[in-house]
């Protein structure tokens, strides 16, 4: 089905990348890696310009290992000043851990996918809906100031469930805001968005949600990833989730590479004249380290081979 017309509005000048990394790229690989490790990464990320960073999930260390420390690199992250730090929370008992801790933001996850839901958070969406509606209460209750954002994953499609219908992604987006969140993004999980369902699916939430979408969410497992942050830069969308040397994936998405590359995006931007605050020589630098870290684990990402371009050298000097 072609897209109804759209004429696109001038690019923003301006964009955010937010750092996964330390979430959704940890916590899809085996590797531990030590908290100092940890503080180093973000010390840097935030040198490079960094300033929305996920720095952990608040679930039973036994589920994930890997971010088990998320409370000290969260209370890390917090004296750097000006970095808005989030933690993706599954449950209440996260979203209270999150509220304890005064997170600035708590990303909960919601899988448009019915399958998907059940695999991942072993609940229904509708269950889900009905729990981010207590979080939205308790947080009330607590005059807390932690915004609420929702994820909404499998967004484009699922690898259990196959097809999931734009409609049912509208519906939930909706249930979502009328349970009080703050914002939504739309996620493609594993890797099933091409540029053009990005613009279809986009265009259909935005007129639900307005600027209550606000992010978008990428994996690069067929190639698309940029293409696609093309396609939601030129629906008006400026927040980016990318994570450093590309690291991530999904259990549920076997050979799926991760997420788009934090430095291919922040190239892409860049070259576009879209700022986005961030060092390329420093984000460079810093994917050097998280490959020592990450030692025997695959990163992706394509702008590290070759370094900028001299004319792009010149232009930022
Ligand atoms: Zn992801």
């Amino acid at each position: 089905m072609p897209n109804p017309p759209f004429s696109a509005p001038p690019l923003p000048r301006r964009a955010v990348i937010r750092e996964m990394g330390l979430r959704d790229g940890l916590q899809s690989v085996a590797t531990i890696v030590p908290t100092a490790a940890k503080l180093e990464w973000l010390r840097d990320a935030y040198d490079a310009g960094q300033r929305e960073i996920e720095v952990g999930s608040f679930v039973p260390p036994k589920l994930l290992p890997q971010l088990a420390d998320t409370a000290e690199v969260l209370a890390f992250a917090q004296t750097l000043p000006g970095l808005r730090a989030t933690v993706l929370v599954p449950n209440m008992k996260g979203a209270q851990r999150a509220m304890d801790a005064n997170a600035a933001s708590m990303l909960l996850p919601l899988s448009a996918s019915h399958a998907h839901s059940l695999a991942n958070l072993r609940k229904a969406p509708d269950d889900v809906v009905a729990e981010i509606a207590q979080i939205r209460a308790e947080r009330d209750a607590r005059g807390s100031r932690t915004q609420i954002e929702v994820g909404m994953s499998t967004a484009f499609g699922c690898t259990i469930q196959g097809r999931v219908d734009a409609d049912e992604v509208v519906r939930l987006v909706q249930a979502v805001l009328d349970a009080g969140v703050d914002c939504v993004g739309l996620a493609d999980t594993v890797g099933y968005a091409d540029p053009a369902m990005v613009s279809s699916l986009f265009e259909k939430v935005l007129r639900v949600a307005g600027d209550r979408l606000n992010c978008a969410h990428f994996h690069d497992t067929r190639g698309l990833g940029l293409a696609n942050c093309y396609a939601a830069l030129q629906m008006g969308i400026t927040r980016f989730d990318a994570s450093i040397g590309g690291i991530g994936g999904c259990p549920h998405a076997p050979g799926a590479s991760g997420n788009v590359a934090t430095e291919d995006i922040a190239y892409m931007l860049h070259s576009m004249g879209v700022a986005t605050g961030q060092d390329f020589d420093q984000l460079l630098a810093l994917r050097g380290k998280v490959g020592k870290w990450l030692a025997g684990e695959q990163l992706h990402g394509n702008v590290w081979r070759a370094g900028l371009p001299k004319t792009m050298k010149e232009q930022y000097a």
